[in-house]
């Protein structure tokens, strides 16, 4: 049976959970936290990070940042993961939900600003399978309504917008270009903090220090542990977000592979899309797509049928040949939770979404040979 995920260990985890323990100090923001952060505050140039207990604390952190009223609007996909709309919601928000591209499904910018209206106040792009969302026309819409953008990087470390702006390229790390942003190192991710796992990414500089205090517990114990205030107390709202440093120590043995990780994943990616353009060439689906803004991080491959019936046919006859191939989301506008407080718009490209598309197994310890192997069997079932 080839699963459609499993957890990669690098070797070191264990040897730096140990050194966790023998340091003597477990609780959260220790050295291997302080470690992690400064990793992604130098390879990407996020202004300040904060490691969390998962991605959706990340995005509750996010969303207490964003100071929301009641009877506030945030602009979310619908074709996402349920923490996506859920943090806002938490904060007493109105989920206003936005439909997916034909080509991707990432919110579609074109269609996005029909959505806002004077109670909008975030718009929460999520980059699916690691592939941007065009930021610069989010950006720009943004800018021109004063609105936040939360970045849902979850799926999306190490991949890049390529900006055209004045009309030079450049290339922005996703997590990096909203005003503040979610990752998350859940064990289906492509980095994982041991099952569990998240980072806050601020980049604008005026939410920095309430983000620490919301994540210290409502406290300012971090400006106290710095030695710039002599007594901590509680200043605001906050939580628990941090993770212990077992996490944050099975995080770093990862994130010193990440480039080995990274190109494993592109691979094995490249090798699916290759084998497979042939058989999508005739009809029968259609393959990712990485609009000309966009890099893979190879996150996840996935195919989209023409038909739920194609769909639920193609993963039952992978199933009983050894392959673990899943669906996606179900769309959020229509879940049983949200559907009666929706405002009634057809979203079909989000519909489409979660009755056509397939992800197949997509992991490090996946060999080239499984995926030719999967690939022969999709040649065979499409013949
Ligand atoms: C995984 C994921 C999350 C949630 O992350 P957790 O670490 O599981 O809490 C949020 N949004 C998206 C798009 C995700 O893929």
């Amino acid at each position: 049976m080839i699963n459609f995920n499993q957890p990669h260990l690098t070797g070191k985890e264990a040897h730096y959970m140990y050194e966790a323990v023998y340091n003597g100090k477990l609780s959260g923001n220790g050295k291997f936290t302080k470690r992690c952060q400064a990793f992604f505050e130098e390879r990407y140039g996020f202004r300040k990070t904060l490691l969390t207990t998962s991605g959706t604390d990340a995005l509750e952190m996010c969303a207490m940042l964003c100071e929301l009223k009641p009877g506030d609007e945030v602009i979310v996909p619908s074709y996402t993961f349920v923490s996506t709309a859920l943090a806002f919601l938490r904060e007493g928000a109105k989920v206003v939900f936005a439909d997916s591209m034909q080509r991707n499904p990432n919110l579609d910018a074109e269609t996005l600003e029909a959505l806002i209206t004077p109670r909008t106040k975030v718009i929460v792009p999520v980059h699916y399978a690691g592939v941007a969302c065009d930021m610069d026309a989010i950006m720009m819409l943004a800018e021109k309504h004063h609105l936040l953008v939360v970045e849902d990087a979850a799926q999306a470390i190490d991949s890049y917008y390529l900006s055209r702006k004045s009309k030079v390229e450049s290339r922005k790390p996703l997590g990096g270009i909203g005003h503040l942003a979610a990752f998350s190192f859940h064990e289906t991710k492509n980095i994982t903090a041991g099952g569990e796992g998240g980072l806050l990414v601020v980049n604008d500089e005026r939410f920095v220090r309430r983000a620490e205090i919301i994540w210290e517990k409502g406290t300012n114990r971090a400006e106290f542990f710095r030695g710039e205030v002599n007594k901590y107390g509680w200043v605001d709202m906050g939580s628990s977000f941090l993770p212990s440093e077992v996490n944050a120590a099975f995080l770093w043995a990862q994130l010193e592979n990440i480039d080995d990780i990274q190109a494993k994943r592109k691979t094995l990616w490249n090798t699916y899309y290759e084998r497979l353009a042939p058989i999508a060439a005739k009809g029968a689906f259609t393959l990712p797509d990485i609009p000309e803004y966009a890099t893979n991080n190879a996150h996840m491959f996935y195919i989209v049928l023409p038909s739920l019936e194609a769909r639920t046919a193609l993963i039952k006859y992978l199933k009983e040949n050894g392959v673990g191939a899943v669906f996606h989301y179900l769309s959020l506008h229509s879940s049983e939770y949200y559907k009666s407080r929706h405002d009634g718009r057809a979203l079909p490209q989000c519909d489409r979404y979660a009755d056509c598309l397939v992800r197949l197994p997509l992991f490090y310890d996946l060999t080239i040979e499984e995926v030719n192997h999967i690939c022969d069997l999709i040649d065979t079932y499409f013949q």
